[in-house]
């Protein structure tokens, strides 16, 4: 085995060394949890909801503890990962209350016997099957949301979860672990993988029953061809470039600071921050003065601060993308409004950064920064903010903020991707699908799609003799 040593971004500072998976172990755990699976498949579907009931439970307890473990490996301000761990609970309870209903058989015909009344000769039923053991790659920025989106749902439709998190997210993965076999889920359906990448890609050499991944689009093409070598099924939850305008209609001051909590909230480091703003230029000054004010606003500071807002970034070599994202804006002509920079401090720290006279031949307007930067882009009306918001491989989110209801649908339904705001951005619910597009993407979690995807049908057609 190798070792894996996690920093502190918030010092660079070693904060533990532990022992890696290697492709030996990797296997031999997988066997383990392919014994292990079918008992627990055939558990009744009460017991399981009991266990995971249970680690709610848990997580809500131990929120605090939890917070600062997260903190520590990732620079999440501990705000924020409480709120995330206390939102994770809702996510959980749908599942919880949806499950049941999904696994039940379903009759889809029945032709009687013309003869005796009310007997069936024929019968044609659905029921469902876990998929049996299943690999979930994680990503390090929403530990709890990401993770908890696919292990739920996985335990409960009755599979074995071999779940890799982020080497960015190994305490929290591993204090998941915890949790769940502190719950009463056995130690060989919950099998947590700790290592880096090469880990990862050692797991997905194994024949596996499902292959569900969350993180950039680089990798999900790799996930996805190692699936292919298998005919895994496979979901992937990839990266964005989402974009929201703001339309002539709205009192563009009053949105500007929804608009940048939407994407500068965990130093930008989500999957569907705002990484993009088109603004109608009748309220192109107005929003752009609000949204630098909001901006300078935020507290930069020490993760463990309960005041701080943007932290550090979570991984070192970040900060030179954002770094050629911003230099290559100011080469071809954007202006600076403020930021521009790493901050002036230990640790992994970028300047809340806005640029502003920026187009799509710039890096920051096309790829994903995943950071604490932006372009805020001037256009002349619908049509040129649509064209702009569609110039992307990706289809995650996109966001439209203005009175007119209409107006927003006839905007929103051109967007591709696979969830639309009105008035909102940065938004995730339990009841309806998360799913991306082009390189956001393929399936969905949550809702009950997100159930679905860890059921496999079986029809079976009875004739009675
Ligand atoms: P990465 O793609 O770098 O890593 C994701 C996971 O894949 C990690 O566990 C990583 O391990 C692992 N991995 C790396 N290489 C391989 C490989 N060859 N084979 C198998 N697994 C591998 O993403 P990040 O963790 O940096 O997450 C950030 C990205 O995730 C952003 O693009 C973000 O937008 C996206 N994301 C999407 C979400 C969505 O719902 N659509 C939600 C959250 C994030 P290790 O980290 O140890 O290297």
């Amino acid at each position: 085995m190798s070792a894996l040593t996690l920093l502190n971004p918030a010092d660079g500072t070693v904060l533990r060394e532990l022992p890696a998976d290697d492709a030996v172990s990797v296997g031999a755990k997988i066997a383990a949890a392919r014994a292990a699976q079918p008992a627990w498949a055939a558990r009744p579907f009460a017991e399981r909801r009991a266990i995971l009931t249970r680690f709610r439970d848990l997580l809500i307890e131990r929120k605090d503890t939890l917070a600062l473990t997260t903190t520590a490996e990732t620079g999440k301000p501990v705000r924020q990962a409480r709120n995330e761990i206390a939102a994770t609970p809702a996510r959980v309870d749908f599942f919880l209350e949806h499950t049941a209903a999904l696994l039940a058989p379903r009759l889809m015909h029945r032709q009687p016997d013309g003869g005796v009344p009310g007997a069936a000769a024929l019968e044609e039923v659905v029921t469902f099957d876990p998929l049996g053991v299943i690999a979930n790659i994680s990503a390090w920025n929403y530990p709890w949301f990401v993770g908890t989106n696919v292990i739920v749902p996985a335990l409960l439709c009755g599979n074995a979860v071999i779940y890799k998190p982020s080497e960015h997210a190994t305490l929290t993965g591993l204090a998941i672990a915890g949790l769940l076999h502190e719950a009463g889920v056995p130690d060989d359906v919950f099998v947590p993988v700790i290592g880096a990448g090469e880990t990862g890609a050692a797991l997905l050499e194994h024949p596996l029953d499902g292959i569900f991944f969350t993180g950039s689009y680089a990798t999900g093409v790799k996930v996805a061809a190692a699936a292919a070598r298998h005919l895994a099924p496979v979901q992937l939850e990839l990266g964005g470039k989402d974009a929201a305008y703001v339309t002539d209609e709205v009192d563009a001051a009053a949105v500007a600071g929804a608009v940048a909590d939407g994407a500068f909230y965990n130093a930008g480091q989500s999957c569907c921050a705002v990484e993009r703003v088109y603004v109608h230029a009748d309220v192109y000054d107005a929003f752009v003065e609000a949204f630098v004010d909001a901006v300078k606003g935020f507290a930069i500071g020490a993760p463990t601060d309960e005041g701080t807002y943007i932290g550090p970034l979570c991984r070192e070599p970040q900060l030179a993308v954002l770094q050629a994202q911003v230099d290559d804006a100011l080469q071809k002509g954007a202006t600076l409004r403020c930021g521009g920079r790493r901050a002036d401090r230990g640790g992994w720290y970028f300047e809340p950064t806005v640029l502003t006279d920026v187009d799509h031949t710039m890096a920051v307007m096309r790829d994903e920064s995943f950071g604490p930067i932006i372009g805020i882009e001037k256009v002349a009306d619908d049509a040129e903010a649509v064209a702009r918001m569609n110039d992307t491989p990706y289809g995650l989110t996109a966001a439209v903020y203005g009175r007119d209801r209409t107006r927003a649908a006839r905007i929103l339904e051109r967007m591709n991707t696979g969830t639309v705001y009105w008035n909102c951005c940065d938004r995730v619910s339990p009841n309806l699908p998360w799913s991306g597009r082009g390189h956001s993407g393929v399936g969905a979690t949550l809702s009950l799609e997100g159930i679905r995807a860890f059921l496999r049908p079986r029809a079976w057609h009875l004739r009675a003799p």
